[in-house]
C-alpha cells in the first residue's frame, strides 16, 4: 500500500515566519485529515507535498519517489485542490475539464469525452455542465475542483480546505463524495472544521503553529480522553474566574448560555457533570493546551 512519509519538514518564510518546525508524518492509504486552525500550517505543507513550493529542511518520499526532488514523477501521481481554486471563468464546466484532461495529457479525443463525462457525473455536474463555471454555487465550485483533481487517475489526492464556504447541505453532499473517492489512494484532507474529519478520517493529525501537535486514529483519540470531559454552564462574569481554576478546553454559546468543557482525571467540582468526550474535545484539548489559540468558531460554520 502507498504510504506518504514526511520527515523533519520545516519551512521559514522570508518575513520569519516560522510556517513549519520539524514536522514528521506517516499518511498511509485512505482519507487523512489534518486538522489546524488559521495560520497552522496546513497549507504550506500541502503545496510542499504537491511540489509547488520548497521546504527548508527535511524529506518527503511517496512510496520509493523522492517528492523533494522527483517533481515530475509525484505531479504524474498527484490530483490537487488548492485552497484558492480562484478559476471561475466565462466558460462551461465541461469546456473547462476537457482542457485540463488536455493539460494532463490525455490525447485522445474520444477517450477524453469519456474521461470528462463519468467526472461530471461522479461529482454530480452532469446536469450543470453546459453552465458557465462563473454561475456555479461555491459547492458546485468544489465539486467541479474535485472532477478536475480526479483527472489521470491520481494515486495521491491532495485538497486543501475543500469544506470552508460550504452550507451544510453543500458540505454533506462534498463529503459523500470524498468518501465515494475509495481505496488505493491516499487522500489528504486540511480542514479547520472538526466535524470534516470526524465524518471522514481514519487518521488525522493535529497541527498548530507549525507543529505537529498529535497524529493517529481519531476514535482512539477520543476513547483516551473518554472519562475525563466535564461540562458545566457558567455565567459570563465567573467565566474568567473559571478559566483560572479548572483546564477549561471550551468555552461556547449554546442558547445563549455560555457552556464550558474542562479536562480533568476527576470531577473538577461538584457543579460539573461527566460527558462524551467528542474530537472536537481532542481538538481544543491539543491547541489550547500548547498555548494556541484554536479557531473561535463554533461547529459547523465558514471561515
Ligand atoms: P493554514 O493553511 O493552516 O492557514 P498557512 O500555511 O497558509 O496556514 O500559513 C502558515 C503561516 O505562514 C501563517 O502565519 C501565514 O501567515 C504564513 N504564510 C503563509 N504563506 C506565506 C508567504 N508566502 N509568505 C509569508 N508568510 C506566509
Ligand atoms: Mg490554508
Amino acid at each position: 500500500m502507498l504510504e506518504l512519509r514526511i520527515e523533519g519538514l520545516s519551512k521559514t518564510y522570508p518575513n520569519g515566519v516560522k510556517a513549519l518546525q520539524d514536522v514528521s508524518l506517516t499518511i498511509p492509504t485512505g482519507m487523512f485529515g489534518l486538522l489546524g486552525p488559521n495560520g497552522a500550517g496546513k497549507s504550506t505543507l500541502m503545496r510542499t507535498i504537491a511540489t509547488l513550493q520548497e521546504a527548508d529542511a527535511g524529506a518527503i518520499t511517496l512510496g520509493d519517489i523522492d517528492v523533494l526532488r522527483e517533481k515530475d514523477k509525484v505531479r504524474r501521481l498527484l490530483g490537487y485542490l488548492p485552497q484558492e481554486f480562484g478559476v471561475y471563468p466565462r466558460i462551461t464546466a465541461e469546456a473547462m475539464l476537457n482542457h485540463f484532461a488536455v493539460l494532463k495529457g490525455i490525447g485522445n479525443p474520444k477517450e477524453r469525452r469519456e474521461i470528462v463525462g463519468a467526472l461530471l457525473r461522479r461529482t454530480n455536474l452532469y446536469e450543470s455542465r453546459k453552465q458557465n463555471l462563473s454561475t456555479f454555487s461555491g459547492g458546485m465550485r468544489q465539486r467541479f475542483g474535485i472532477a478536475q483533481a480526479l483527472l489521470g487517475n491520481p494515486k495521491l489526492i491532495i485538497v486543501d480546505e475543500p469544506t470552508a464556504g460550504l452550507d451544510p447541505e453543500e458540505r454533506v453532499r462534498f463529503h459523500n463524495l470524498l468518501a465515494e473517492i475509495g481505496e488505493n489512494v491516499v487522500v489528504i484532507l486540511s480542514t479547520h472544521i472538526v466535524d470534516d474529519v470526524s465524518d471522514l478520517c481514519s487518521q488525522m493529525a493535529i497541527i498548530s503553529g507549525g507543529r505537529v501537535l498529535m497524529s493517529g486514529d481519531p476514535q482512539a483519540a477520543v476513547r483516551e480522553l473518554e472519562g475525563k470531559v466535564w461540562r458545566r454552564i457558567v455565567a459570563k462574569q465567573d467565566l474568567d474566574d473559571f478559566q483560572r481554576r479548572f483546564t477549561i478546553i471550551s468555552t461556547k454559546l449554546v442558547a445563549g448560555r455560555t457552556v464550558v468543557h474542562a479536562v480533568g482525571d476527576s470531577q473538577p467540582d461538584p457543579s460539573f457533570v461527566p460527558i462524551n468526550a467528542s474530537l472536537e474535545d481532542v481538538y481544543f484539548r491539543y491547541t489550547r493546551a500548547n498555548g494556541h489559540d484554536a479557531h473561535p468558531e463554533q461547529k459547523g460554520q465558514a471561515a
